[in-house]
C-alpha cells in the first residue's frame, strides 16, 4: 500500500481509515501487507538508524503498528508535520514521496504481487514502478478516494526530474502542454482502477461528476470498478470504542442514552431532546452550509439540538460559531480536529446528518449505523449505497435519504427523521435495523482480493515467465 495517510499515524479524513482498515483486514487473512507513507515529522537529516535510499530520502520502519509500516522521509517532503500544504509545493512533496517509495521497495526487496496506490499523492507510483525492479513485476491498483483532488499542477512548478519523468511517458497527452495531472497519469497507467463505492464509480464516469476525468475513466472499461469501503469495528462499535464511556452493548438503549447524556454535558447541551450530530471537514463538498441555512427553520419547527465538530472553510466555521452563540442551548459547535469527540458525537447522537453534494463513500454514516445512530444523508455516491430510506409501512430501512442538495431537501430529511423518532415503535425498529448491518472490512476486503487475483492472473497470461 502506498498512501499519504494512514490512521492513526497521519489522518485528515477517510483515506487514513480506509487504508488502515483494508490493510489490517488483508493481513488478518494472511496476506503479507506493507504500508509506505510519508514521514511528515522526520528531522531534515532523517531519523537515526533510517536506511538511506536516494535523493537524500530514507526509510525507517514505524514502531508498534499492527501491519508493518515504512516511513519515507525526504528533505523534499519537509518536516513541519503538515500532511498537505494545499498548494503547488505539494507537487514536489508527493513526487519525492512516490519516487522514494519505489526506491524503498527496491532497497527492502519487496517483491510484491500487487502495489496498491491511493489517491493522487501516490498516483505516479504505477508509472514509476513499471520502470524499476522488483516492482516492475507487480500489478498496480489505483484507488480514487475523491476525484475532487487530482494533483493538477503547472509543469513549471515541477522539480526537473519530475518534469523529465512525466515527459518520458508515452501518454504525454496526460494533462496538457502546460499542465500535468498526477491522478490522470495514474488512471491511465495502473493495471486496475477502483473507487470507493459502486454509485460513485457510475457518477464519476459522467461529465457531470467526473471533474474532467470521466472520459479517461470510461476508457478503462471493466478495469474501473467501485468497491465499497469497510469499517474497523474494533474502533467503531459501542462494545469496544476506545473513546466512549460507558461502553454499551448494541441494542442497549439505556447504555446509548448514557453516552448521549455524557456528550451533551461535555458540549454544554441539555439532554432532554433529540440530538443531531455532524462530524465533517467543512468544505463545499460536505454541504454543512446547507445545515447552517436550514437551522433557523429547523430550530423553529423541531425541538432537536445539534452537535457539530469540524474544521475547514473559515466562513463556514464562523457561521457555525455564530449559530452556536445565537442559540447556545440548541447548538454546540467545536472547531478543529478531535478524534475522541468525533467518536462520542457519532456514538451518542440520535442522528448523524451527512448532507454531502457528492460523497465517494462516506465513513461517518457507516460508523453511526453501528451505534444505532440514524443517518440522515443526501442520496449520492456511497451514501446512496449504504443507507436505505426507512419505510414505516414495512418497517424496512436504516436511515433517512433525501434527494436534493438544497435547504428544502435537508429540512425535509431532518423533519421526516424526527417524526420517526417521536414514534417509539418506528424508532425502535429503525435503530435495530441500523445497528444490524455489517460493513466490516473483513467482508469488504473480499472484492479487493478478487481484483488483485484478476490483475495477477492477467499479468501471468501476458508474460508466462513472470
Ligand atoms: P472525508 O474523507 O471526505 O473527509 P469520510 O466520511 O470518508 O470523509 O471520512 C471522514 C473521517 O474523518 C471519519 O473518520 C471522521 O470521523 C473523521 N473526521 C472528520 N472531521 C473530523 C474532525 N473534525 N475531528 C475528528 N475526526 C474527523
Amino acid at each position: 500500500m502506498v498512501s499519504a495517510e494512514l490512521a492513526p499515524l497521519a489522518k485528515t479524513g477517510g483515506l487514513a481509515d480506509a487504508v488502515a482498515g483494508l490493510s489490517a483486514a488483508l493481513a488478518a487473512k494472511d496476506h503479507d501487507v506493507r504500508v509506505l507513507i510519508p514521514d511528515y515529522t522526520a528531522p531534515p537529516s532523517g531519523r537515526p538508524g533510517a536506511a538511506a535510499i536516494e535523493g537524500g530520502a530514507s526509510v525507517s520502519p514505524a514502531e508498534s503498528t499492527p501491519v508493518p509500516v515504512y516511513l519515507i522521509a525526504s528533505p523534499a517532503i519537509g518536516s513541519g508535520g503538515a500532511i498537505y500544504l494545499g498548494d503547488e509545493r505539494d507537487a514536489a512533496r508527493f513526487w519525492a514521496f512516490s519516487r522514494a517509495a519505489v526506491a524503498a521497495a527496491a532497497a527492502l526487496e519487496l517483491e510484491s504481487d500487487i502495489v496498491h496506490c491511493h489517491d493522487w499523492h501516490a498516483a505516479l507510483v504505477p508509472a514509476l514502478a513499471a520502470a524499476r525492479p522488483p516492482l516492475d513485476a507487480a500489478g498496480t491498483v489505483l484507488t480514487l478516494h475523491n476525484i475532487g483532488f487530482q494533483g493538477a499542477f503547472p509543469r513549471s512548478v515541477l522539480p526537473d526530474d519530475a518534469a523529465a519523468f512525466l515527459a518520458s511517458l508515452d501518454d504525454e497527452a496526460t494533462g496538457s502542454r502546460d499542465w500535468v495531472n498526477f491522478l490522470e497519469t495514474g488512471i491511465r497507467r495502473a493495471s486496475a482502477v477502483t473507487t470507493v463505492s459502486p454509485t460513485y464509480a457510475r457518477e464519476i464516469a459522467t461529465p457531470e461528476l467526473g471533474m474532467g476525468l470521466d472520459a479517461v475513466l470510461r476508457a478503462r472499461g471493466d478495469d474501473f470498478v467501485g468497491i465499497l469501503n469497510g469499517v474497523d469495528y474494533r474502533l467503531w462499535s459501542p462494545e469496544s470504542d476506545p473513546f466512549i464511556t460507558p461502553r454499551f452493548r448494541r441494542g442497549d438503549a439505556d447504555g446509548k442514552r448514557r453516552v448521549k447524556r455524557a456528550v451533551m454535558t461535555e458540549l454544554g447541551l441539555a439532554d432532554d431532546a433529540p440530538l443531531i450530530g455532524a462530524v465533517s471537514r467543512l468544505f463545499e463538498q460536505k454541504g454543512l452550509d446547507l445545515l447552517v441555512d436550514a437551522l433557523p427553520t429547523l430550530l423553529e419547527r423541531t425541538r432537536a439540538r445539534f452537535a457539530v465538530l469540524g474544521s475547514g472553510n473559515p466562513d463556514l466555521e464562523a457561521a457555525l460559531s455564530r449559530a452556536a452563540k445565537t442559540w447556545p442551548e440548541r447548538i454546540a459547535f467545536r472547531r478543529g480536529y478531535d478524534e475522541g469527540l468525533a467518536h462520542r458525537i457519532i456514538a451518542g447522537s440520535d442522528f448523524l446528518v451527512v448532507p454531502s453534494r457528492y460523497e465517494p463513500c462516506g465513513l461517518t454514516q457507516l460508523y453511526a449505523l453501528r451505534y444505532g445512530t440514524v443517518p440522515i444523508v443526501r442520496k449520492t455516491g456511497g451514501l446512496a449505497d449504504t443507507v436505505t430510506h426507512y419505510d414505516p409501512a414495512s418497517g424496512r430501512g436504516t436511515g433517512c435519504v433525501f434527494e436534493h442538495a438544497d435547504v428544502t431537501g435537508l429540512i425535509w430529511g431532518v423533519t421526516t427523521a424526527l417524526e420517526w423518532y417521536e414514534s417509539p415503535a418506528d424508532w425502535e425498529r429503525l435503530c435495530r435495523n441500523a445497528e444490524g448491518l455489517d460493513f466490516s472490512w473483513q467482508r469488504q476486503c473480499e472484492p479487493y482480493e478478487a481484483l488483485y487475483r484478476r490483475v495477477i492472473e492477467r499479468r501471468r497470461q501476458r508474460s508466462p515467465s513472470a
